[in-house]
């Protein structure tokens, strides 16, 4: 039995820190949305026990180390099944981006093995199972749109925003997300206007969820890396509706009500940047 799962980027249409906790993760509130660059992840059952990732990516690990492999495990040890499963995963999101690549394998792995296995658990037991392995993979298992509060666990669907374009640019380095948080200072922040872009989104208003767009960690990134400010420069100049960073970057992404604007875009960053994609967003329907 071979299955295929797909495995989309998210994006933070708004991603606030309120507070670190004792338990030494920060209290956030995200808007995240799924977007149509996506992995693809292969499942086929073993017979024997063994859990085996497979990848042509350099930079994806296939032991323990894996997300996917991660979620096989647990979901293997939470519902005492004997078999195994060999997981391919073709990387086509770029890797410690902002773009919860590990995080959206996990939960495709979830979802997947769920099939496989014959487990037939509910999303919303994927979901919480899914928070042992990492903040975003909660929100992966459903996709769509979404409010994550907590440590990004808890999640309240929300409507997909209108339809539109979304440009991503990645530069050439990787962010590593611990380092971000821990340079962050929430009391100077910038703290994005969470409850106005749930509104707008509620209404359906392009315009308005163009105006909320924010992030909280986009200061200690653009800091580090300035590049990530002349993308945005160079997205808005080309006409973008809204540009922000994603996650703890360093990819940035427009939003852009017009497709002819969003290959205006997408053309200008392409002698600039080596990552660069123009995509739709995904409703969850779209993943699940
Ligand atoms: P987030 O937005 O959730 O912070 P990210 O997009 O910044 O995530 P990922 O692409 O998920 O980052 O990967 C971060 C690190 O996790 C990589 O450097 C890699 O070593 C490790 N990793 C583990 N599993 C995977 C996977 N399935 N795909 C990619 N990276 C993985």
């Amino acid at each position: 039995m071979e299955i295929l799962e797909k495995a989309p980027a998210k994006i933070n249409l708004s991603l606030d820190v309120l507070h670190k906790r004792k338990d030494g993760f920060h209290e956030v509130e995200m808007v995240m949305t799924t977007v149509d660059l996506a992995d693809r992840i292969e499942l086929s059952r073993l017979r024997s026990g063994a859990i085996r990732v497979e990848s042509e990516n350099r930079f994806v690990p296939n032991d323990e180390r894996n997300l996917a492999y991660r979620a096989a495990k647990l979901m293997k040890d939470h519902y005492k099944i004997d078999k195994g499963v060999r997981i391919f995963i073709e990387k086509n999101i770029p890797v410690a981006a902002g773009l919860a690549g590990g995080s959206s394998d996990a939960a495709a792995v979830l979802r997947g093995v769920n099939k496989i296995w014959g487990i037939d658990a509910s999303l919303n037991e994927l979901a919480e199972l899914g928070a042992k392995i990492g903040s975003d993979v909660s929100f992966c298992v459903y996709g769509g749109t979404a409010l994550a509060r907590g440590r990004g666990e808890q999640i309240l669907e929300l409507p997909s925003p209108p339809p539109c374009w979304v440009v991503l640019a990645k530069p050439t380095l990787g962010v590593s997300t611990q380092t971000i948080y821990q340079k962050l200072d929430p009391k100077t922040a910038f703290h994005p206007n969470t409850k106005g872009m749930m509104e707008a989104l509620q209404q359906g208003d392009f315009d308005a969820i163009c105006a909320h767009v924010g992030n909280a960690l986009e200061g200690v990134t653009t800091k580090l890396h300035p590049e990530v400010n002349q993308i945005k420069e160079q997205m808005r100049q080309a006409g973008a509706d809204a540009v922000l960073m994603s996650g703890s970057g360093p990819t940035v992404f427009a939003l852009v009500g017009q497709e002819a604007r969003a290959q205006r875009i997408y053309n200008s960053l392409k002698g600039f940047c080596t990552e660069v994609y123009m995509v739709r967003m995904l409703g969850s329907r779209d993943i699940t």
